[in-house]
């Protein structure tokens, strides 16, 4: 079998996810979106099912592959719904849902509901995606909490710029969200911060936090210290050497010969690339790890294949392991490398078989 593979580590994920949630001090939904970016929702749900409080995706679709795999905890549609004919299927399968925008609200009052909701109604404190502005906010509130049948209304906002450390458009949303929060009943409960605003701005912390990308044991570079080594990857990127030759100096490696050797220089070729989802883009120097030492890409990076300087690592050879990202190798890094970021190269996966281990 092709040795290129993806290696989940389920304990990482648990681990990841009790020190978000006890970061957050409240309840903590488990971003398990875009099948759980790129790790397997179903798998990565059912390891959190027995202590998560709920989970988070993106659409019906994605909720409805957890619940057909038994998972039976609450799950929020990140994104609402589309059409009124969602609506059943919400009800059927005790899903909550964000309620983003005007219409949506009409669509409820419209809807005759025979089970309790709950809905997460999504201010737009100045991201200017989804969410309702300040001045639609209450009048929305209003409406779904005459709805009988509603029962729970969490307050929720998104941050923009949460993983820019000294944004000061970070602390403006917080003050639009608590602006608007302070007009509704006391006790309603309150979810601002994704990952970057759970390990880096205290002040979102409210009774729910949503975590996507730190429970997979990532993060932006420059986040706080002690919060990026509590974190463990989950996903390791491997694969091998399948190939190695020795060049003389002044030999090109690869497509458009962007290289130049500059010393006599082992190559190894890997078996991975593009098509499996390393970045394109990766320039020479783009750090790998060569069977447990630190090495580096050379070359273009190929659709199948990629090259590394196997120089100073004379014992290596076809066989050694190749992390290309993983618990020594942090994926943000690799993505810095390649014009991409963690989230891309997490979730744009292909063609690699996972393991659970
Ligand atoms: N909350 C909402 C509404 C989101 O859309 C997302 C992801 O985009 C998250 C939380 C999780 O974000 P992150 O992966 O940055 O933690």
């Amino acid at each position: 079998m092709r040795p290129a593979r993806a290696s989940i580590d389920l304990d990482a994920l648990r681990h990841n996810y009790r020190h978000a949630r006890a970061l957050g001090g409240g309840r903590a939904l488990a971003v398990v979106k875009a099948d759980a970016y790129g790790h397997g929702a179903v798998a990565c749900a059912r390891a959190l099912e027995p202590e998560a409080d709920g989970f988070g995706v993106a659409c019906l679709e994605e909720a409805l592959e957890l619940r057909e795999a038994g998972i039976r905890t609450p799950i929020l549609l990140l994104e609402g719904f589309f059409d009124a004919y969602e609506l059943a299927s919400i009800e059927r399968h005790e899903l909550w849902t964000v309620v983003a925008s005007p219409w949506q609200v009409d669509m409820l009052e419209r809807h005759h509901a025979t089970r309790p909701w709950r809905v997460w109604l999504k201010l737009d404190s100045g991201m200017h995606r989804l969410g309702l502005s300040p001045a639609e906010y209450l009048p929305a509130w209003r409406r779904l909490q005459a709805l009988p049948w509603i029962d729970t209304l969490v307050a929720m906002t998104h941050f923009a710029r949460a993983d820019e450390l000294s944004h000061a458009g970070t602390g403006g949303q917080i003050a639009v969200f608590d602006a608007a929060v302070s007009q509704l009943p006391a006790g309603t409960p309150a979810s601002l911060s994704n990952s970057a605003a759970l390990m880096a701005w205290p002040a979102a912390r409210r009774d729910w936090v949503r975590p996507g990308l730190m429970l997979y044991g990532s993060h932006m570079l420059d986040a706080p210290r002690a919060e990026a080594d509590a974190l463990r990857a989950v996903m390791t990127l491997e694969s091998q050497v399948i190939s190695v030759r020795e060049l003389d100096v002044g030999q090109q490696i690869g497509y458009g010969g962007t290289f130049t050797t500059t010393r006599p220089t082992r190559v190894g070729v890997v078996a991975g690339g593009y098509a499996d989802g390393y970045p394109q883009y990766a320039s020479a120097g783009t750090p790998v790890v060569i069977d447990g030492r630190a090495g580096e890409l050379i070359g273009r990076v190929s659709m199948d294949m990629l090259t590394v300087d196997l120089t100073d690592h004379p014992q290596a050879g076809v066989g050694s392991t190749i992390e290309l990202w993983g618990p020594r190798l942090p994926v943000a890094e690799v993505a810095a490398r390649g014009a991409s970021s963690p989230y891309r190269l997490l979730t744009g996966l292909k063609r690699v078989p996972r393991r659970y281990i």
